[in-house]
């Protein structure tokens, strides 16, 4: 999908909106989130605009790949892939989402487990 002149996630993409960058492709983006919830936290985006995972993945399996082999990829550098992360896609208002770009957060650094240990 185009870009859009509205979405944040879109601005970062272009350089508009200024970001902490950690890994970058040519079909993805990686960078810190701003209010971080773990040691790491960072979100991956597919450069190109979709609203969700559901969508992208209906609309572009390959790039969905490649946007879950870079939050791999972003474990590994962090140093949190031994321990265990977390890939999370909020998908929708019900369930968090409030960027609605596509986004894996990865999540590691400190324990994950429910109930925490
Ligand atoms: P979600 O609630 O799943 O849509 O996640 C959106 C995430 O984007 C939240 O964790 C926010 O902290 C993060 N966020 C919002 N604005 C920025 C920004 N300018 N740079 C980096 N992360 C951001």
């Amino acid at each position: 999908m185009a870009s859009q002149p509205d979405c944040l996630f879109c601005r970062i993409v272009a350089g508009e909106v200024p970001a902490t960058v950690v890994r970058e492709t040519a079909d993805t983006l990686a960078f810190r989130d701003i209010n971080p919830q773990a040691p790491t936290h960072v979100l991956v985006v597919p450069r190109e605009h979709y609203p969700n995972v559901g969508d992208l993945a209906a609309a572009d399996p390959e790039l969905t790949a490649k946007l879950l082999t870079e939050a791999a990829a972003v474990a590994a550098d962090d140093g949190v892939d031994e321990r265990g992360y977390r890939i999370v896609f909020n998908t929708g208002a019900g369930a968090g989402q409030s960027v609605f770009h596509t986004h894996a957060h990865v999540l590691g650094g400190r324990s994950l487990t429910w109930p925490p240990g």
